[in-house]
């Protein structure tokens, strides 16, 4: 089995691979027909060490996911305030019990998947004075383990989101892992267009090349930026 690179060794190529990943969505919005400028990249920093983030942030990179609203306020509370440029997204599971906690620090929530997290996010909303912005994410393989409204209740729970006061971005989805996604970013393409949405966050490491020919304005990449993760 060969050893894993010394940490710094990680750290040092994270600019490196940053352009890497700038230059293949380049080329894959090109491919498209797209405008380069119309593809956002998320850095996922979930797990990432303090030398890490550092690293990518001393190479530009200022857009951010993170799936736990207590490790992201660990790796990022305090980093805030030197930048004003920074933008948060949560990108995993939140419990209504978090939703005041997790509007305080994202930028963007964009994994509203049930009405009652719709509510505790106005409620929490109300409190702050903050409007959130969301986007809705979508089960597009119906698997029962994993997060996302059904794809029949999209546009009931956008419309139930709009009317509570939150401003839906748009809608984000986790394809299968064994599948083609290509179908789900089809899929969850034509679910945003038919409620009027702008945001596709939708692609990984693995596949982002794919969801930009079909769309996506966010794609989201972990492990090809800053190496595989240590702690999974
Ligand atoms: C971890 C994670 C990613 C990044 O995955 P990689 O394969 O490492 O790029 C993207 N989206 C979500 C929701 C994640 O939890």
């Amino acid at each position: 089995m060969p050893a894993s690179p010394a940490p710094s060794t990680r750290i040092d190529g994270i600019a490196a691979r940053l352009a890497g990943i700038q230059g293949r969505i380049a080329s894959a919005c090109r491919a498209a027909g797209r405008d380069p400028g119309s593809v956002t990249l998320t850095a996922v920093s979930k797990t990432q060490p303090p030398g890490a983030i550092d690293a990518i942030l001393a190479a530009g990179q200022r857009v951010f996911g993170e799936n736990r609203v207590q490790e992201a306020q660990g790796r990022w509370q305090d980093r805030r305030a030197d930048l004003p440029d920074l933008e948060l997204r949560l990108i995993g599971p939140l419990q209504t019990n978090k939703a005041a906690e997790a509007l305080a620090l994202f930028d963007v929530i964009e994994t509203l998947d049930r009405e009652k997290l719709a509510r505790a996010l106005a409620a929490a909303a109300g409190a702050s004075g903050k409007t959130p912005r969301v986007l809705v994410q979508v089960n597009t393989g119906a698997e029962p383990q994993k997060a996302g409204v059904a794809v029949a209740e999209v546009d009931a729970l956008v419309a139930r989101a709009r009317a509570l006061g939150l401003t839906v971005e748009g809608l984000m989805c986790i394809p299968p892992v064994e599948a083609d996604p290509g179908p789900h970013f089809d899929l969850l393409a034509d679910l945003a267009g038919r409620n009027g949405l702008v945001t596709l966050s939708m692609g990984m490491s693995s596949d982002f090349e794919s969801a930009i020919a079909r769309g996506a304005t966010h794609v989201r990449v972990g492990s090809a930026l800053f190496g595989e993760r240590i702690v999974p």
